[in-house]
């Protein structure tokens, strides 16, 4: 074992094989590339690795990655890392396995959150073992333990600006710390900045730059992000910068078109709330939305797309068969395109509840939206619910997901489904989860009625059953409801875009029974009623509602496009 003392406090690869030859040559390759960076620590059995994370952990050293051999004897690779987790809860976790082996490595996924499994023999390193490790890492700097110079996001806990503005920035994967500002860490960074703290929230970047209370269009450039089109016309705009448009977007640019995404908020859509997407193909141990989301659009800036964000599209303006449309933005600008994707995804439906509606119509009812009510998954890292209780109102499988993940550091999660049972409106593979988790609880056929406040944030739920009406009062910091769905669609009726009862759009052969379709030629599939305009992705009629099914529509939605401007 190489002995950790004399050597810079770097963060720490920690590698466990017994094999020696083997564990030498893990060790000789994570050097090989990350040596200057991390400090590479080898053990050559579970007990003896044990003893040196309890002498890393009293020096305060901090590890980033285990890489641990799954076949190992007295204590497996998968047992090594589970006793592993208590003292680096934060760092990631790899499993080498012999492909024999590879069903125990998925099983772990399940024990022990297993980030990746690697298959031996993994040469050459540059393919099979660093891009695992590079992506690894990078999660790791974004919520790890680590002594360098980070980005602090400072607010007030119940603070709904505060809570937007961290899910802005961890949506796009920018690093940063969220800091109290009653503590005594934010005090003394407010004052460090000159600041009295009665504008919150401030954000100090890793320079020092300061920004108070910044708007989504000033976060958005300190990202790099572009807020502004550059051209007035374009041959495909895309509305919408969730997967469906992002995928438009890079076949849109990649084949060629002049292609604009315009995006409300920050790219990713429901995709980039998801803490982990376990079922969408090529990712066997699952994906967070914002890696998959942030990585899409990127890929489609590489194409060339551009992908505007913070810009609401308000206006369409139909121009005919042929000619370009328009499309009005929030900052009253106008950009034109020959051909239109609409991907606008669906927003979560409000708990028409006291004290959760964003904007009571009577102005006098609380409104803890942002300050424990919170609409989807509400934590950009789940350290933000440590020991709290949380509630999740529904059970679909955004919801399981939520529950699996703020399970990891609340006290308690307890999920409340109307329904008399979570197999009805979730994947198998989240239900097993659930069940096999000591700190969530299910709470079927039971309904929130109510809330309790404290001061100005949620402190209490009360929870009717609905099988005996008894209702009940329980403590509760955090709520997080998914309970459905709605497209926001009412700005395409001037353009007359034809809308099913709901207001998804109609599109194809649905166009021709429920509306009348006016051309000669029939519509495309994912036309709408407007020629020359495209819909894909969660906002159409009857569609899937999944990740998957997006990205399908929107690569299909820029092969229509190419035919209808080929016609027109
Ligand atoms: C928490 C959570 C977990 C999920 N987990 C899974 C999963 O594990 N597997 C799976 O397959 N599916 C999952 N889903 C569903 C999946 O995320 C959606 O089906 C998918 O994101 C739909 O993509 P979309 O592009 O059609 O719409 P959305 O993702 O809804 O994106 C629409 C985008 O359009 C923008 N927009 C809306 N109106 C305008 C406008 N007027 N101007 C500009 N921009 C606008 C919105 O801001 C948004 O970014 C999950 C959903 C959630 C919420």
């Amino acid at each position: 074992m190489t002995a950790p003392e004399n050597q810079p406090r770097r963060p720490a690869i920690f590698t466990v094989d017994d094999d020696p030859a083997v564990s030498r040559a893990v060790a000789r390759d994570l050097r090989r590339h990350y040596g200057e960076r991390y400090r590479v620590v080898r053990a050559e059995s579970g007990a003896d690795a044990i003893d040196t994370l309890k002498e890393l952990k009293l020096r305060g050293d901090t590890v980033a990655v285990f890489v641990a051999d799954y076949r190992m004897p007295q204590m497996s690779g998968i047992e090594f890392l589970e006793k592993a987790m208590d003292f680096f809860p934060l760092a990631r976790r790899v499993l080498l396995t012999a492909y024999a082996d590879t069903h125990a490595a998925i099983d772990a996924i399940n024990v022990v959150d297993l980030d990746h499994y690697l298959l031996k023999p993994w040469d050459p390193p540059e393919e099979k073992l660093y891009p695992v490790l590079d992506g690894l890492l990078e999660e790791w700097r974004a919520v790890g333990d680590r002594a360098m110079p980070y980005t602090k996001v400072i607010g007030h806990r119940y603070s709904d600006r505060s809570w937007e503005v961290r899910q802005f920035l961890a949506r796009n994967e920018y690093s940063f710390r969220s800091v109290d500002a009653e503590s005594q860490k934010g005090q003394q960074l407010l004052e460090a900045a000159g600041l009295d703290g009665s504008k919150l929230p401030v954000v100090i970047t890793e320079k020092g730059e300061t920004l108070v209370e910044p708007r989504d269009a000033e976060l958005a450039s300190l990202l790099g992000l572009s807020t502004a089109p550059q051209l007035e016309m374009y041959d495909l705009a895309v509305i919408g910068g969730g997967p469906a448009g992002l995928a438009a977007a890079v076949y849109g640019a990649s084949e060629g078109l002049k292609t604009v995404l315009i995006e409300r908020a920050t790219t990713g859509g429901q995709a980039g709330r998801s803490s982990k997407i376990e079922n969408y193909l090529g990712f066997e141990n699952g994906v967070s939305g914002a890696s998959l989301t942030t990585t899409a659009r990127r890929q489609a800036e590489r194409f060339g797309a551009e992908v505007i964000t913070t810009q609401e599209a308000g206006r369409l303006k139909v121009g005919g068969v042929g000619a370009a449309h328009s499309i009005q933005l929030s900052d009253h600008s106008t950009i034109g395109a020959r051909a239109v994707i609409l991907a606008t995804g669906v927003e979560y439906r409000e708990l028409q509840v006291s004290g959760c509606r964003a904007t009571p119509d009577d102005p006098s009812e609380a409104n803890f939206v942002g300050r424990g009510v919170f609409y989807g998954a509400s934590v950009s890292d789940n350290s933000e619910c440590a020991g709290e209780d949380v509630y999740i109102v529904g059970g679909a499988n955004s919801a399981g997901q939520a529950a699996m993940y703020m399970s990891q550091t609340a006290k308690s999660v307890t999920m409340l489904i109307r329904g008399p049972s979570l197999e009805a409106g979730m994947s198998q593979y989240l239900v097993d989860r659930i069940r096999r988790t000591p700190n969530i609880v299910v709470r079927t056929c039971t309904e929130v009625v109510g809330t309790v406040a404290e001061g100005d944030h949620l402190s209490g739920l009360v929870v009717r059953d609905k099988q005996t009406g008894e209702t009940e009062q329980v403590g509760c910091d955090r709520m997080c409801c998914f309970i459905g769905a709605t497209p926001r669609t009412d700005w395409l009726e001037e353009a007359g875009i034809a809308r099913d009862d709901h207001g998804f759009i109609l599109s194809g052969p649905d166009l021709r029974e429920k509306v009348g379709w006016t051309l000669d030629r029939p519509p495309h599939h994912l036309e709408t009623s407007v020629p020359g305009v495209f819909v894909a992705g969660d906002v159409r009629s009857e569609s899937a509602k999944r990740v998957a099914a997006a990205v399908g529509e929107g690569s299909m939605a820029v092969m229509l496009v190419h035919r209808y401007l080929a016609e027109a």
